[in-house]
């Protein structure tokens, strides 16, 4: 089966696995084991020295986990992917990957709050410095580029804003001084695809629209192998310069006989290894149940995005909404270049009566959720000033794009006249 000709739909339910040799089962089953015994001494020292691949130890690879990772790779248009424990972990290795202490990268501003405290803090103790620019102007990202700096960082569809990043304008600029771009592509799988962007990796937390029940927590990176590491030498000594944890091997010269795999293996064979933040095989397994039926997912998701936005518009108690789908000017432009399909199911609306309507509304709902999550096959609310940006001064809330009666909604794939019609008497009650 030639994957690259297949559509979406059709990856998902497909590559990476057709049948288990053994049993012949269709589903994909869950290897729930922590190690594999080898042929012989030989196979065992081939395993280790990487001549040969195989399993070894599931901290390290799993045959449940290489499906998801597979299906992954296919449907991103990537060489090869890693699964993890958590979008965090997947976030903390991408940079990892290329960062050492004394080094840099760019990111955007505009980031899930785990993912600043990240960046801000526990890099900055770890001798990585985050520097944070303004994604509404690409040129930024040049400007805070210097020899230390190993990648820039973004999100596609960053919320509470919704202000879809630049990809190509970033990446290109990137590519000119020979850094790679990472997007976090979480609130918008199946609409947005990196990578033909010229982005050079894509990471997830898979827990949001990939799993898509609210199950397991997992995370993704996914190698473009579209990104000349060796051209830029000194640039990625990660990647470039002998390895003391592997016999001084030299990641883009040991794995070029395998293809432009050697950011994605470097990030197994020594972080995974070393951090040991493996995804467990019943979550991998998880997450293949999701992934099998997300496109079908986010198209329903999209859709009925679209119906709350219009209701919401046209209700005397909501000052304004925010969708990719209503924006103007560059962002519309921008979501409409980098979202094809859909215009994702986030949605952030204001109500005119400010904190204490955001309250009520958020009280007064009984089919959709109140939690801090998106991208559950459920509708979801959340009322950001009195919870996940409660912590910050009003200044920084504004920043962030959220005000006292901003409340944002993570729409589901209920019946849209259901979710609309509890909107619809929680608004009454705000
Ligand atoms: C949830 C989320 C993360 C973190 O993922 P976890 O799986 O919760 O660790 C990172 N980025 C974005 C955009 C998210 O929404």
């Amino acid at each position: 089966m030639t994957d690259k000709k297949l559509h979406p739909e059709t990856l998902a339910l497909h590559a990476g696995y057709r049948n288990d040799p053994t049993a012949k089962s269709v589903a994909v089953p869950i290897h729930q084991t922590t190690s594999y015994q080898f042929d012989s001494a030989e196979h065992a020292a081939n395993l280790f020295a990487l001549k040969e691949f195989g399993n070894i130890y599931t901290r390290i690879m799993n045959p449940t986990t290489d499906v998801l990772e597979q299906r992954l790779a296919a449907l991103e248009g990537g060489v090869a992917a890693l699964c993890v424990a958590s979008g965090q972990s997947a976030a903390t290795f991408s940079i990892f990957n290329l960062c050492q202490a004394g080094d840099n990268f760019v990111t955007s501003t505009d980031l899930y709050g785990g993912t600043w405290n990240l960046f801000a803090n526990t890099f900055k103790q770890m001798g990585i410095e985050a520097r944070f620019v303004d994604p509404s102007d690409p040129e930024a990202f040049r400007k805070a580029t210097d020899e230390k700096t190993r990648c820039y960082f973004a999100e596609t569809l960053p919320n509470p804003k919704l202000n879809v990043f630049p990809i190509k304008e970033v990446a290109d600029i990137g590519r000119e001084l020979g850094v790679p771009l990472i997007v976090d592509n979480t609130a918008a799988p199946m609409i947005c695809r990196p990578l033909d962007h010229g982005a050079a990796i894509v990471m997830y937390s898979t827990t949001k629209y990939i799993a898509g029940h609210g199950t397991s927590v997992g995370g993704a990176i996914i190698d473009g192998g579209n990104f000349d590491w060796e051209a830029q030498g000194d640039r990625f000594p990660t990647l470039n310069q002998p390895d003391a944890s592997y016999h001084g091997a030299i990641w883009t010269e040991a794995v070029k006989p395998l293809g432009p795999i050697a950011y994605i293996i470097r990030a197994r064979v020594t972080l995974l290894r070393d951090l040991g933040s493996a995804a467990s095989p019943f979550n991998a397994w998880q997450t293949i149940q999701g992934l099998e039926t997300m496109p079908l997912r986010m198209r329903q998701h999209c859709e009925n995005a679209l119906k709350v936005v219009d209701f919401l518009k046209k209700h005397p108690k909501v000052a304004s909404v925010n969708h990719p789908s209503v924006q103007e000017g560059e962002a519309k432009r921008r979501a409409d270049t980098y979202l094809q399909g859909g215009y994702s199911s986030l949605i952030g609306f204001e109500l005119k009566d400010g904190l204490d309507a955001g309250r009520n509304f958020i009280d007064s709902l009984e089919l959709l959720y109140h939690v801090a999550n998106i991208g559950d096959a459920r509708s979801l609310a959340i009322h950001p000033a009195s919870t996940t940006h409660s912590q910050m001064t009003a200044d920084e809330q504004a920043s962030a794009g959220v005000t006292p009666g901003y409340v944002r909604l993570s729409i589901g794939i209920e019946h849209a006249d259901d979710i609309i019609a509890d909107i619809a008497q929680a608004l009454d009650k705000a």
